[in-house]
């Protein structure tokens, strides 16, 4: 499995902005659910609060983590043949 490309979305709040991760695959729709509008913000600034104005999106960011994570594990197959 590879790690989905992010890219970082804004949704507009009565009050300001809100930042969320999207799937470059589907940039209209956040990984929580949200309805989004893409952004150049680079994904790695995601969750440094003095880079934008607004909030990032905390379900966003651990939805994220899951997603990297689960693509750098390892099959789960332990025993099965070395794959050289
Ligand atoms: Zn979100």
């Amino acid at each position: 499995m590879i790690a989905p490309e992010m890219i970082v979305g804004v949704k507009s709040l009565p009050q300001g902005f809100e930042f969320h991760f999207a799937a470059t695959t589907r940039p209209e729709s956040a990984l929580c659910g949200a309805e989004v509008t893409s952004t150049q913000i680079p994904p790695n600034f995601y969750g440094i609060d003095s880079a934008i104005e607004g909030r990032w999106c905390q379900r966003c960011d651990s939805l994220r983590r899951a997603a990297l994570k689960a693509a750098l594990a390892p099959p789960p197959s332990p025993g099965d043949a070395p794959c050289v």
